[in-house]
């Protein structure tokens, strides 16, 4: 079973230590997270609605910079391995197949800051 669905990362300044370091990214089915690999601010998203839907859907404006990004994955609900439309607001985090429209929209849980970042994986 591959539970990892989304994994990527964003350089951009980072809202918690304001400095300029990639954010991980990573969301599986049950959860979607955004990790700062300078200091280890994190910020978890719980799912809420699962849908075929039209591009935009679900997009609000956030209270900062809406992350908009790309990556492949493999649809839970058409099968096909290809791009995934991101958008990673700060009350939001959506994914978006491609190919058919099938998008995951996660909600703003909590944010922590790590005692220690998520380690690079090999
Ligand atoms: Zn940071
Ligand atoms: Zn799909």
């Amino acid at each position: 079973m591959q539970d990892r669905f989304i994994f990527t990362r964003h350089r951009t300044t980072c809202y918690h230590c304001g400095k300029e370091a990639d954010q991980v990214i990573k969301a599986v089915p049950y959860q979607a997270q955004v990790v700062c690999s300078n200091c280890g601010a994190t910020r978890i998203f719980v799912p809420r609605i699962e849908d075929v839907s039209k591009p935009g859907s679900y997009t609000r404006i956030g209270c900062y910079d809406l992350w908009t990004l790309v990556s492949d994955a493999r649809c839970r609900n058409c099968g096909v391995t290809g791009p995934h439309d991101l958008a990673i607001g700060c009350n939001h985090f959506t994914v978006r197949c491609r190919n058919c429209g099938f998008t995951h929209f996660y909600k703003f849980s909590l944010e922590y800051i790590a005692q220690c970042p998520i380690e690079e994986e090999s």
